[in-house]
């Protein structure tokens, strides 16, 4: 199976970002067009990192040691949120 490393982190992170930039911002929509939004516009800022695993389980410290640290892809679900915010499309 090929998995692409960002999505996994991205998937993995998107309710921890929300839900702390909706603490802040209490307006923050977070139905399912808006969250595929914010995930979709935060991997196109992401460099792909391509993997084949013969089993399906994947190791999230593994995933954030190979792309660099959680802290890019925390970043770019932010400015994803704020993106998606500023011009929803549900
Ligand atoms: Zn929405």
């Amino acid at each position: 199976m090929i998995i692409n490393y960002p999505e996994v982190a991205v998937k993995e992170l998107i309710d921890e970002v929300l839900d702390s930039y909706i603490l802040k911002n209490p307006s923050t929509c977070r139905c399912e067009r808006c969250r595929n939004d914010i995930m979709a516009l935060a991997l196109n800022n992401l460099p792909v990192k391509y993997v084949v695993t013969d089993h399906g389980r994947i190791y999230t410290k593994a995933v954030y040691d190979q792309i660099g640290g959680k802290a890019q892809v925390i970043a770019a679900l932010t400015s994803a949120i704020q993106i998606v915010q500023k011009n929803p499309r549900h």
